[in-house]
């Protein structure tokens, strides 16, 4: 999962065998360096030299315990190599409309503290929004006997489109300002190396990592809360596109010159299926009675309120034609309906289904598994956070000695 062209830091040749070290100890836990060289397919004398600098890192430390290989003889201890999770703590942030949460975790992954602070604002500037950032951390210290300056990294999604790579975001619904190159904010408030990615790539990550996209190589997480998100994993590895401009499924045209989208087009998907654009057409045809939720408005479906049932059955019929269009384009062997509240009924009822198999291209074969994961922002941290932990691995191994065998 760690690879060179992922991150905002770029890596030589050793830097590369070093992290596929600390990746594989990582997946498979506590394992012995003949088993790491066999997977590996390298030599021992390589992973040696690997893991002695992993250890100076402080990155994995020596245990004695029982292999699993199934090669060793049972029975006998053997020094074998695991994560030093105590060594450094990385946060996880995910920003929301109304409020960001924060995931302590150490560098095993394992949650130190869970806070939650609220927002009252949905978009800021970007300087506010790094001052907060700043004061949700620092509360969220608090709860432990950890301070800010105890942090290795703090990796934070965002809904629009982010460029990962250099920190930089094109567009936000959670930013007042368009182009906002976030590393200089991040030096001047973080105390620790900061990294911004979009939240649905952050999603996508958490459901490889801990969820439905264990063990599968190439499937789609699409995000619905108050826009629509896309996360894509192909052949195992998120896919991100050149510029942090892509997999931008929300603002796929689903209707010609079609309803306003917030950000600033017509017709994309989103404008049809986020919360925004149902309690917006919910409001224009009942404009006595405007909803406050979209379970406001299933609330009214459900009693039998007939623009209530409309509303949500053109979201339907516009999230099934979206759906269609992206197994034609990817094929994968599964999509994700992924969200932290909302409900998703009219997004998976009968008519979307059959929407969405009348909009694939005919072939005599079933179409892929369409999954629905209803999980909170908790999970959507933690995507955050095994990003965090990634990028914070790749500096710590940079700032190895480059003379190092
Ligand atoms: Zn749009």
């Amino acid at each position: 999962m760690l690879s060179n062209k992922d991150s905002p830091v770029s890596l030589d040749q050793r830097n590369a065998t070093r992290l596929r070290v600390l990746e594989h100890i990582r997946t498979r836990g506590a394992t012995s360096r003949i088993d790491i060289a066999t997977a590996l397919n390298t030599s021992p004398a390589t992973v040696t030299a690997a893991t002695a600098d992993l250890i100076s890192a402080g990155l994995i430390k020596e245990v004695v315990g029982e292999s699993k290989s199934k090669s060793a003889k049972r029975g006998r201890p053997r020094v074998l190599l695991q994560l030093d999770g105590s060594s450094y703590f990385v946060a996880g942030l995910k920003i929301a409309r109304q409020v960001i949460s924060v995931l302590l975790v150490d560098f095993e992954g394992k949650e130190v503290t869970l806070h939650t602070h609220s927002l009252n604002k949905t978009s800021m500037s970007p300087r506010d929004l790094v001052k907060t950032i700043y004061t949700a951390l620092e509360e969220a210290c608090s709860r432990t006997e950890m301070t800010i300056g105890d942090l290795s990294g703090v990796s934070i999604g965002i809904a629009g489109l982010v460029d990962a790579k250099r920190n930089f975001v094109h567009w936000s619904s959670s930013l007042t300002e368009r182009n906002v190159d976030f590393s200089r904010l991040f030096k001047e408030y973080i105390p620790c190396p900061a990294f911004i990615e979009n939240d649905a790539n952050l999603v996508a990550k958490a459901e490889q990592l801990f969820g439905l996209g264990i063990g599968l190589r190439n499937f789609l997480v699409v995000t619905i809360e108050h826009g629509v998100g896309l996360g894509i994993v192909l052949d195992g590895k998120l896919y991100r596109g050149e510029r942090g401009c892509g997999a931008e499924f929300g603002h796929a045209k689903v209707q010609l010159d079609g309803a306003l989208c917030q950000c600033g087009q017509r017709g994309c998907l989103e404008a049809y299926v986020g919360d925004y654009a149902l309690i917006r057409e919910m409001t224009v045809a009942t404009q006595d009675r405007k909803p406050e939720t979209v379970s406001d408005i299933h609330e009214r479906a459900n009693s039998g309120e007939q623009m209530a049932i409309s509303v949500l059955n053109r979201a339907g019929q516009m999230f099934g034609l979206g759906i269609s269009n992206l197994i034609n384009l990817f094929d994968p062997e599964c999509i994700i309906l992924s969200g932290a509240q909302m409900s998703f009924e009219h997004l998976c009822s009968d008519e979307v289904m059959d929407r969405i198999q009348s909009g694939v291209a005919n072939v005599d074969a079933p179409l892929p598994d369409i999954k629905v994961h209803h999980w909170g922002d908790l999970m959507w941290a933690k995507g955050a956070a095994a990003y965090g932990i990634e990028q914070v691995s790749i500096l710590k191994v940079k700032e190895l000695p480059t003379n190092a065998a």
